[in-house]
């Protein structure tokens, strides 16, 4: 086995430096913990970026992945295979009357939803998608255009047209933006780049309104805040349970990927009947979309969800952590200013001004998760000043509570 500045090199050497990588590798997993090229044992928070639901080397996604890759692998969208229909049919059970379309990542199930859009404006000359500022909507051209942040976009010149931004939860900023050209919204439920801001419940409901008075379509992207992370299917549902008058809420479009595959490379988007159909044959393709193993994986993610009952672990494990994190808030109010999220997606905002963070250019954030990793805790960085826990959603007690311990031995030395 090489060690570390051996794999460093080979980076250093060979692979596109588009990442700020930070200074570990990684050589092996096991549920909530994994390894370092050292031997170093840390509790995953990252999973991935929200990725590994069900934490790392679970006995039943390597039996999924060994059963199905002896049967059949991969055949092209040229034939049918049946663990596909059954996972779009999964799918719709969740989303509501509608149909999937499968693919690879976050950034091309937005870009289905794009086209979508597009193609239901087309005869009217409508094309423009609006969406909000400080969203992240995935790194291909499309994505950088729709994503409401400079960052993604300097030096790419000149953007994809027909994407325009306005202010996060502010429903009267989306109104006064609607033009004769405007097609649909986009958003995302809970901004999780940005670092975890829940769209409020009026938000949701207003743009359904909107949406339905200016004949466009809401689309939410649910790449990350989807799949049972808050504790219910889609970040919008949790947000709205028990809401007066919002169990009919609909969006017309939802992406998917991230946790889909719990680390198998698969992303969807489902669109409510009748749109779905706008996308007749030759509209839209993928040659990796929907394969037998990326679909059997996922279904059998799904199947332990449901039989281990892990949307309520990942509730009441994020209500949990939640008010432990509080708690901690409360102890150290010029270290951590607030707490939000639900579920396996929570945010802590640090406060501005930490001395012992003054002495480096990096943003609070990155020191934060750096810090972190000295104590044996990967987490990941949400814009200049949030730490997010994005843990399994199989996350045990006695886990959580090792990372509360952590966090709390670093903070101490901050405060
Ligand atoms: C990660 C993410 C994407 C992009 O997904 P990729 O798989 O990286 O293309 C899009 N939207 C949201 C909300 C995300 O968190």
């Amino acid at each position: 086995m090489s060690d570390t500045n051996d794999i460093k090199q080979l980076f250093n050497q060979h692979v596109v430096p588009s990442y700020g990588r930070f200074d570990l590798v990684l050589v092996r997993g096991a549920g909530s913990h994994v390894w370092d090229a050292e031997g170093r044992r840390y509790l995953d928070f990252a999973t991935g970026i929200a990725v590994c639901s069900l934490g790392h080397a679970h006995p039943e996604i390597t039996e999924a992945l060994v059963e199905q890759s002896r049967q059949l692998v991969h055949v092209s969208n040229l034939y049918y295979n049946e663990p596909q229909g059954r996972l779009a049919e999964a799918l719709v059970r969740h989303a509501g009357s509608g149909k999937v379309f499968f693919c690879n990542s976050g950034a091309e199930a937005n870009e289905g939803l794009y086209k979508l859009a597009r193609q239901f404006g087309h005869e009217e000359g409508r094309f423009e998608i609006l969406t909000a500022h400080n969203s992240f909507h995935g790194r291909t051209l499309a994505g950088i255009a729709a994503t409401g942040q400079e960052k993604v976009k300097q030096g790419f010149a000149p953007a994809v047209t027909g994407f325009r931004h306005v202010p996060y939860n502010d429903l009267e900023a989306m109104r006064a933006a609607i033009s004769p050209a405007t097609v649909a919204i986009l958003v995302e439920a809970i901004q999780g780049e940005s670092g975890v801001q829940p769209a409020s419940v009026d938000y949701l409901l207003g743009l359904r309104r909107l949406c339905d008075e200016h004949k466009l379509l809401l689309l939410l992207d649910e790449v990350q805040c989807g799949h049972f992370r808050t504790g219910a299917y889609f970040g919008f549902q949790r947000l709205l349970e028990g809401v007066p008058g919002a169990a009919a809420f609909q969006p017309d479009g939802i992406s998917m990927a991230k946790s889909l595959g719990g680390g198998f490379p698969i992303g969807a988007f489902w669109a409510r009947a009748p749109y779905a159909d706008l996308l007749s044959p030759g509209k839209h393709a993928t040659t990796f979309g929907g394969t037998p193993l990326g679909c059997a994986v996922a279904l059998r993610i799904l199947a332990v969800i449901e039989r281990d009952k892990l949307a309520d672990n990942a509730r009441h494990m994020g209500e949990f952590l939640k008010s432990e994190l509080l708690k901690l808030a409360a102890q150290h109010p010029h270290v951590i200013k607030t707490v939000r999220g639900f579920g396996m997606l929570i945010g802590i905002e640090l406060c501005e001004g930490i001395a012992a963070f003054a002495g480096s250019t990096k943003p609070a954030s990155v020191q934060m998760v750096e810090r972190l990793h000295a104590h044996g805790l990967l987490t990941v960085p949400a814009g200049a000043r949030v730490v997010r826990f994005l843990p399994a959603l199989n996350l045990r007690k006695e886990d959580a509570i090792e990372g509360l311990r952590i966090l709390e031995t670093a903070v101490a030395t901050l405060a």
